[in-house]
This record gives C-alpha cells, sequence and structure tokens, in this order.
C-alpha cells in the first residue's frame, strides 16, 4: 500500500473527498479502488495508478487452535516486517457470569488483539529475543505501522465479515520509543474517529523502559496503556538480560513511572517473562514483590516461548510464584500462551522464515 501521493491526486478535489477516501480506505478497508464506488471513475483510476492499495503478505497459522496468525508484510524496499493477530472467543462463562451487568457484551464478543512492530529488527539485543538477535534495520514510518492494521482489518472482513479488530498492542519488533514520533503519530492515526477509530483505551505499547518516552507519553492527549518490559527485580541481572538496562536502571524508570502514573492516574502493567533457572526463584519473587506493592502497578506474569537460548518456567513454577507475589498484596496476572505454535514471541517467525531460505539457497 502506497499512500503518500495521495493529497496531491486528491488535492483539487472537493473536501467531502477525504472523508469518502479515509472511509473506504480505513473503515470498509477496501483493496482496490474498484471498490470504491462512489468515487468517479476518473479519479478511482487515477489513484489506482498513484495509490496501490495491494500489501504483499505471507500468513503462517497456528497449527492447533488456529485462533492465531502471523504475517510477514513486506515493504516497499525489499525489507520485510512482523504483525501477529491474536483471536479470542467468546467467554461463556464470563458471559453467563455478567449477565445483566453493563460488561456482558465485552465479555461475549470475540476479541480480536493485534501485535504490531515499530521498527525493522531491534537495536537493544535483549539475550532472550529472537528479534534483538537479528540486529536492527530501519525505524518504520507511521505509515508502515498503521498498514499493519490494515492488513488484518481487511482479512477479518474477508474471513469474519461481523469482526473486526478490537485492541492494538505495540509489542512486536522494535522498541517503540526509539522511533516515538512516528509510533505517536500512527496511534493518533488508529485513534482518528475519521479513519481506523480504535479507542485509546483499547492500545497498549510496551517499553523496554525508556524513561524519556515514558515522560512524553505521559504528557499526550492519549489515554493508551503503558507497560513496561522488567523481566528481572535487580538491575544486576536485568543488566545481563536487557543491556539497556545498562542506561537506564530501575530506579529511573520507576521514578518516570510514577510521575506517569501520578499525571495520568492510569495503571501500568509490568510484563516478567517466566526463565527456568533464571528469574523464576523464590528470591526473585519476594523482590520483586517489594518492587511491585503500589497501588496503580500489575505485574504480568509471561510463560517463555523459548528461542534456544533459555528455557520456559514450568506451570508449576509459574503458580507458585504467582502465589508469592498475591500474598505480599501485588496485583498479578499470568497472561495465557497463545500463538506459541506460530512462534508469536517477538523476532522468531522472521528467523525461522531467514533460516527456511537458507536451507534452499
Ligand atoms: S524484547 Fe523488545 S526491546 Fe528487547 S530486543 Fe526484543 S524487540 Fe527489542
Amino acid at each position: 500500500m502506497k499512500l503518500n501521493n495521495l493529497s496531491q491526486v486528491l488535492k483539487d478535489q472537493p473536501k467531502y473527498r477525504y472523508v469518502q477516501v479515509n472511509k473506504f480506505l480505513f473503515q470498509d478497508y477496501i483493496s482496490d479502488w474498484s471498490e470504491a464506488s462512489s468515487l468517479p471513475k476518473s479519479l478511482r483510476e487515477e489513484l489506482a495508478l498513484e495509490c496501490p492499495l495491494e500489501i504483499k503478505a505471507d500468513i503462517f497459522e497456528d497449527q492447533g487452535r488456529k485462533l492465531s496468525k502471523k504475517a510477514l508484510i513486506y515493504l516497499e524496499d525489499g525489507e520485510s516486517v512482523e504483525t501477529v493477530l491474536i483471536r479470542q472467543k467468546a467467554d461463556k462463562k464470563l458471559e453467563k457470569d455478567m449477565e445483566g451487568s453493563d460488561a456482558k457484551a465485552d465479555a461475549r464478543a470475540h476479541r480480536n488483539t493485534v501485535c504490531i512492530s515499530s521498527q525493522i529488527g531491534c537495536p537493544l539485543d535483549c539475550s532472550f529475543c529472537a528479534t534483538g538477535q537479528s540486529g536492527f534495520k530501519r525505524n518504520l514510518s507511521a505509515e508502515e505501522i498503521v498498514e499493519q492494521v490494515v492488513f488484518w482489518q481487511r482479512l477479518l472482513k474477508q474471513e469474519a465479515k461481523d469482526e473486526k479488530v478490537d485492541n492494538i498492542v505495540f509489542m512486536g519488533m522494535g522498541e517503540p520509543f526509539l522511533n516515538y514520533n512516528e509510533f505517536i503519530k500512527a496511534a493518533k492515526f488508529i485513534n482518528n474517529p475519521e479513519t481506523l477509530n480504535i479507542g485509546a483505551r483499547r492500545m497498549s505499547v510496551s517499553t523496554a523502559g525508556i524513561t524519556e518516552g515514558i515522560k512524553r507519553l505521559a504528557g499526550e492527549k492519549l489515554q493508551m496503556n503503558l507497560a513496561i518490559s522488567l523481566h528481572a527485580s535487580t538491575d544486576t541481572l536485568r543488566r545481563k538480560l536487557m543491556p539497556v538496562a545498562k542506561k537506564y536502571e530501575l530506579e529511573d524508570i520507576f521514578r518516570a513511572v510514577d510521575d506517569y502514573i501520578k499525571k495520568t492516574g492510569r495503571r501500568v502493567m509490568f510484563e516478567y517473562l517466566m526463565m527456568k533457572g533464571v528469574n523464576d526463584s523464590q528470591a526473585d519473587a519476594e523482590e520483586l514483590s517489594i518492587l511491585m506493592r503500589k497501588p496503580l502497578y500489575l505485574i504480568n506474569l509471561i510463560p517463555y516461548n523459548e528461542t534456544g537460548r533459555f528455557q520456559a518456567s514450568t506451570r508449576e513454577t509459574i503458580d507458585h510464584f504467582k502465589n508469592t507475589l498475591e500474598k505480599k498484596g501485588v496485583s498479578v496476572t499470568v497472561r495465557l500462551s497463545f500463538g506459541s505454535d506460530i512462534s508469536a514471541a517477538c523476532g522468531q517467525l522472521k528467523r525461522s522464515v531467514g533460516a527456511k531460505k537458507k536451507m534452499f539457497d
């Protein structure tokens, strides 16, 4: 999809054309200008020439429950970027429990969450992450970030007519706060009622702890959710796992998060990958509980999708870790390990595609 000539093509058109075109592109999700039936034929032809809508991609499906899909989208310069669609089925039990309450509609609905990337590769080189290990190529433009959402919206339109993307998480390849301007431009575009119209509260951004970005986000008029990739309860361990921790110590991160909470009143999620023998001991849980015992802090324990270097903690260890935190009064959740069949942990798809290609070269 290439829309940089769009303003040029529409410059002599009446204002309402912009509204029509935005609706076709970002609410009807057309994939060919011939579908824009209310535009004059000559304009459709010019748009088809100047602003092609095709998005080239390979799709990889979860072979198990078939609820997740991952796509590798091919960009203009030959680079590619990965994005994931996670489909959660309606929760019948929750729906029953919520009979008569306002939240019932939410419990009933299918939930489609899209995980999007903000960079090609990542410069932060976290030792547990396949994206980090494959290096950094470049930042994505806001248009390339939005394109990932449009791709999944088009697919849902084809496959499940009445479904759409409900949630967006900026948790794919890259560190969004190292590409702040394009990330926030994309987030505002996705939120705009005249374009994709996805509520800010249904969007989340995850950072490895870039404090400048946390401060900037606190000043935005966009009530999106903030998550911090923590993964360790001491600076010593964090520095071993995440080289970026040499620059941003835990104390700096918590100070920025506390300022963010003071300014926005919003809850902050701390993500903690559970890695066997690395960060999942009783002592780790106790140390973590001291850091996390604050009113708007929530810790999310994530079963690790193995990339080769580390092993995943067992289910029993995760349960025990969770119990320890809860006993200390910490708010804690455990993320379901969706998408592991299609390597939905960040960076793993590009790696496996690369490996496959090599076999046939
Ligand atoms: S975990 Fe996130 S920040 Fe770390 S290397 Fe991977 S993509 Fe980058």
